[in-house]
């Protein structure tokens, strides 16, 4: 640590803890200043500082921004992590105040004893301020809807160094641009939702080959979950032959968040099974950890949302397993609570989806380099069936990605805010509305 004249205690390079704070999950920058702030008040000191510095700002949750938003070189990082209390508050909505620098494991764990839950991610460790204002789809999507369906408050401390509470009725512009429009508007200090009941969950995973078979499994995954009920949220990936000599495999992943294993057999019987398990556990056991990616990898992550998922579509997945080298598919299944929100309530517009469609590609950039060519014909090639994308899953956000993600009129509502708070587009690392 260092003592700054201005911001107090920093950690700047060359101090014990600069290795481990430049990094984030997937990335690792060179940061003249990480400042680690305990509240509110120093949030808007460090905005203040980077703001008269001229400083690329980087706003640091849990750190797992695939684009790499969290660090930067040169500039400022805000590192909220030691904001991470979890409050239950209760009453009749199940008020749940969260810091913003906790994790969605934490606050799992928390709330179970309570025998409540927020809808979040699939994995433990990513921070609740990135997946929850960009969306937050997880294992509970269908029966409780995305995370920041779940927000009624946040208290925001904006480019002028405003500290302001945003909800329904203050601050309503700020309240609904959170809601989707990710880290364009402020610093998020605390979220305050609405935590829904939930008991233990099913859990339950079966994978089939991909190599013979792959599109009638798609299908029949796709039929599957055309007549469950919002109870059902299942993801599948759909993996390559990896060269430790696993075979390419489609895996289907269910949680039944009505603790009911009967509802996940028709699963279970789409292909030749090569295996399967099945547990009823809490929903906090579901979230993931994830493994640390070997020092030199930053996964290429695209995807789009697809409002009908079509056999041609199905089809098309399938003859492509293993065209690029190391690529995985990902499809989780929508609709439900999360789709029965008006599209223009909050800046996700995206609520008419059957599936999200995604791209993986593991390894290095210099192997993802030779690739890119096929990578953008796939995706050409998929384009026809899809409609929008999801700003937290891309790691390079190119300007169709970004009007993906924010349709016109989203686009232009958020700018509108983004005038009002921050007019200086301070706040820029992140899948960014121009003032
Ligand atoms: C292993 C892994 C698994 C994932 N699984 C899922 C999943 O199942 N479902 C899903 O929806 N997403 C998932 N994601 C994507 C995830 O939602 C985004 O990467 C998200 O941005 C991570 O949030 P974070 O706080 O950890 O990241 P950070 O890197 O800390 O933050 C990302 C960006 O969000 C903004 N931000 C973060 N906190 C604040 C705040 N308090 N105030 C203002 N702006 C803020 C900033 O712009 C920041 O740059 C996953 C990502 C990874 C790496």
């Amino acid at each position: 640590m260092t003592a700054h004249p201005t911001l107090g205690e920093v950690v700047r390079p060359g101090d014990e803890d600069y290795e481990r704070l430049r990094r984030t999950f997937a990335h690792i920058g060179s940061p003249a200043y990480v400042v680690r702030c305990e509240d509110a008040a120093r949030v808007a000191r460090a905005i203040a500082f980077a703001r008269e510095e001229g400083l690329p700002l980087s706003v640091r949750g849990g750190g797992h921004s695939g684009a790499g938003f969290g660090t930067n070189d040169g500039g400022l990082v805000i590192d909220l992590s030691p904001i991470d209390r979890v409050e239950v508050v209760g009453g009749p909505g199940h008020l749940v105040r969260i810091g913003a620098g906790a994790r969605w494991g934490e606050v799992a764990r928390t709330l179970a004893p309570h025998g409540l839950a927020v809808s979040s991610g699939d994995t433990s460790t990513v921070g609740v301020g990135g997946l929850m204002l960009g969306g937050g789809i997880g294992w509970l999507v269908r029966k409780h809807g995305l995370a920041l369906d779940h927000l009624v408050a946040a208290e925001v401390v904006t480019a002028d160094g405003r500290v302001v509470r945003a909800d329904e009725k203050e601050h309503a512009d700020l309240f609904w641009a959170l809601r989707g429009g990710g880290g364009n508007f402020g610093v998020v200090t605390t979220f305050e939702v609405s935590a829904r009941p939930q008991a233990e969950v099913t859990f339950a995973r079966v994978a089939y080959p991909a190599d013979t078979g792959a599109a009638a499994v798609l299908k029949g995954w796709r039929d599957v979950m055309r007549e469950a009920g919002d109870d059902l949220t299942t993801i599948v990936h759909v993996l390559p032959a990896f060269g430790d000599g696993a075979p390419a495999m489609i895996m289907i992943t269910a949680c039944h968040a009505g603790d009911d294993p009967a509802a996940v057999a028709p699963l279970m019987k789409l292909g030749e099974v090569l295996s399967e398990e099945i547990a009823t556990v809490p929903y906090a056991q579901v979230l993931e950890e994830p493994s640390e990616l070997p020092p030199a990898w930053r996964p290429l992550v695209r995807n789009r949302f697809v409002p009908c998922f079509a056999d041609e579509l199905a089809d098309a997945v399938a003859a492509a397993v293993g065209t690029i080298p190391m690529m995985l598919f990902e499809l989780r299944a929508l609709g439900g609570a999360m789709n029965r929100v008006p599209a223009g309530a909050t800046a996700f517009a995206h609520r008419d989806s059957e599936i999200m469609l995604s791209t993986v590609v593991l390894g290095a950039p210099e192997d993802h380099e030779p690739l890119l060519g096929d990578f953008e014909a796939l995706w050409r090639m998929l384009g026809p069936h899809t409609a929008g994308a999801y700003g937290n899953f891309l790691t390079r956000i190119t300007p169709d990605d970004l009007a993906a993600t924010y349709p016109a009129e989203t686009y232009e509502r958020l700018a509108a805010v983004k005038r009002v708070y921050d007019p200086g587009n301070l706040f820029r690392l992140n899948a960014n509305v121009r003032p």
